[in-house]
């Protein structure tokens, strides 16, 4: 592992660069999963523990079910366990910004608390991201996930990869060993949303993907559903490109168009009443998409305006936070202005 781990920093297929051995940061971010969370930390820390320099760093996502709690038990006895834990549920982007932010290693893997994708995997992204990449995406092999959730993600990646031109790595899923400077500088970009699997190739990081096992949850309910994943995919698509608009003014061009010509025909006698009335109403639907995706592009733009508001409010930690991310500010134990130099 060590002869690995030394590899760092190299470029893919070249041992030039060499870099400092890696610690590894990683990350778990947990919502409601007392289900789970004590099998996930055993197993986790089993498997990271193979490595010198590794912190757990437990996300979590408001939870009100006695998480926060197990989490602090977990640190009582482990000081390679640290936590930090929101106001409220901001939601797994905004658990994985602050976890890529407050990773103080130089590596971090992110895992999820269900162990839907089993930590032995780690070695085999620790291994993959040694060859010289700054991001390792595990693609799930035979994914145990309801078709619908399977489906769902199949279709719009293929259109924002197919049809919107986004780049991204088809099938990513959230398991991924990321260069942490890297998943900062993505977290930290001015976009409302920090859609990593889209934003990592946008900022020219260097990224592969890796299949790997892929299992059922092994306690408590998914946290996901049809109602967040929709509107998870519309960001991604505007988000990204613009080619959406630039479709529809071209459909609303071909609306006048072919309006002018019908009412001409109209004009002449040729065309019936009820030809006129279909008519009419295509081009009032065509203007009702226009209107709806100028007003999507609009919410895109108001949210970056916002960007000035935290993602996130951290209600404790046991480690070191931003005051302007902490609800209670100077109040809290452990706020620092700056963390940045804590980073290995
Ligand atoms: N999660 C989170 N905040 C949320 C939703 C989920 O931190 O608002 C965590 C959750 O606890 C788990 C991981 O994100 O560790 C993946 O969630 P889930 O298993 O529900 O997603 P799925 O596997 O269905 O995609
Ligand atoms: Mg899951």
């Amino acid at each position: 592992m060590t002869d690995l781990i030394h590899k760092t920093g190299a470029r893919a297929g070249t041992e030039d660069a060499r870099m400092p051995p890696p610690g590894i940061t990683a990350m778990i971010p947990c919502y409601n999963e007392i289900d789970c969370v004590e099998r996930a930390y055993q197993e986790i820390q089993t498997e990271v523990g193979k490595y010198d320099d590794v912190e757990l760093l437990f996300i979590d996502d408001g939870s009100t079910d006695g998480t926060l709690d197990a989490i602090k038990g977990f640190a009582a006895v482990d000081p390679r366990v640290k936590y930090i834990s929101f106001a409220r549920n901001f939601g797994l982007e905004a658990a994985f910004s602050a976890g890529f932010k407050y990773a103080s290693k130089a590596w971090t893997v992110q895992f999820d608390a269900d162990l839907q994708s089993p930590p032995h995997e780690i070695h085999r992204l620790v291994a993959k991201a040694m060859e010289g990449y700054d991001v390792v995406f595990a693609v799930r092999e035979n994914r145990r996930d309801p078709w619908y959730r399977k489906l769902g993600t199949w279709a719009h990646q293929t259109i924002a990869r197919r049809w919107l031109g986004i780049e991204l790595p088809q099938g990513a899923s959230v398991f991924r060993i990321v260069r942490t400077s890297v998943a900062r500088k993505v977290v930290d970009s001015r976009l409302s949303t920090p859609y990593f699997i889209a934003t990592a190739p946008l900022i020219g990081a260097r990224y592969t993907t890796l299949p790997t096992e892929h299992h059922p949850r092994v306690d408590g309910v998914g946290k996901w559903n049809l109602r967040k994943l929709f509107p998870h995919a519309i960001e991604l698509f505007v988000g990204f490109s613009f080619r959406p608009l630039a479709w529809l003014i071209g459909l609303s061009a071909a609306a006048v168009a072919g309006g002018a010509v019908i009412s001409a025909l109209a004009l002449a006698g040729q065309l019936s009443q009820l030809a006129v009335g279909l008519a009419a109403l295509v081009t009032s639907l065509v203007t009702l998409m226009l209107l709806t995706v100028v007003a999507r592009y609009l919410v895109r733009v108001m949210r970056v305006q916002a960007i000035g508001v935290p993602r996130y409010q951290i209600r404790e930690a046991n480690i070191p936070i931003r005051a302007d991310e902490a609800l209670y500010g100077h109040e809290t134990p452990y706020v620092v202005a700056e963390v940045w130099e804590n980073v290995s």
